[in-house]
């Protein structure tokens, strides 16, 4: 698993894998897609995409801001001893990623998540004999208020054990969309892959770049944007969103590090006939 750091002019991105790769069949992910939409995606991000097996390859990893003398975590990852029977990998895991992290605990002054799914929160909490505590102590936690109400009210297991301890400690704070939780970084509500998922629009960087969490899955859906995952709330809602998404960057010039790519972590996106290319 190998890290990588991008210097955004004032604002420094790392991207810390927590599993590389997280691989899946490309047919369960995207059911309507097709093998030959796999193949074009070779050419986009090749380590991405296993065209013998018919599989997609993922990278989940936790991105760590370096903003303004402040250090800012992206999502949090799978995390350690969490009870995630479906999930093999995920299940009560034990790793080095808090020594791969490369910073103290303690030092993280907030901690931003773009939704609420097993993936993106695990390392908030960590196991302390039979509870679950905050890892990051001294850190203020953000989530859109609406992304919270829509798992608490399913007591969904990753937000019962790495949210709500959090709660509990009076570190999390639920807020409107749009919301700026630093001078220089805005949530961006990207509603469909769930209801109330936000980007992180990093505002102080020389150029515009948008964390963009699981508006795309995979460079699959820059070849065949229509093309929806099976984890997608509302079909419709992610579909729109990602076209006007893309679009945007493609017209605007907004650079996007969405949360699962593998060979390149900067997407700068181009019109390539019905779809985009990278740049
Ligand atoms: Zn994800």
């Amino acid at each position: 698993m190998s890290d990588w750091t991008l210097d955004l002019g004032g604002v420094r991105l790392r991207g810390i894998a927590d599993e590389d790769p997280f691989t899946l069949p490309r047919s369960f992910l995207f059911p309507d897609s097709t093998p030959q939409m796999l193949h074009e995606a070779a050419a986009l991000d090749a380590p991405a995409c296993d065209l013998a097996r018919d599989e997609v390859q993922l990278r989940i990893q936790v991105f760590l801001l370096e903003i303004a003398g402040r250090l800012v975590l992206v999502d949090a990852g799978i995390g350690d001893g969490k009870e995630r029977p479906n999930r093999p990998s995920w299940h009560r895991r034990s790793t080095n990623f808090l020594a791969r992290l490369g910073v103290p605990p303690d030092d993280i002054s907030l901690v931003l998540f773009t939704h609420l799914h097993a993936d993106h929160v695990g390392w908030a909490t960590r196991r302390d004999g039979e509870r679950w505590v905050p890892t990051f102590p001294r850190a203020r936690h953000v989530v859109a208020q609406a992304e919270y109400a829509h798992w608490a009210a399913q007591s969904y297991a990753p937000v019962m054990d790495s949210i709500e301890p959090l709660r509990e400690a009076g570190l999390l704070d639920l807020v409107p969309p749009g919301h700026a939780p630093l001078p220089g970084l805005r949530f961006r509500p990207l509603p469909g892959h769930k209801p109330a998922q936000a980007g992180v629009l990093v505002e102080a960087a020389r150029q515009p770049v948008l964390l963009a969490a699981d508006v795309l899955h995979h460079a699959l859906q820059l070849v065949a944007p229509e093309v929806v995952s099976a984890f997608c709330s509302s079909p419709e809602q992610a579909r729109a969103t990602r076209h006007a998404l893309l679009a945007e960057a493609a017209e605007a010039g907004l650079a996007l590090v969405t949360a699962h790519a593998r060979a390149q972590p900067l997407w700068r996106v181009v019109r390539n006939g019905a779809g985009y290319a990278l740049a």
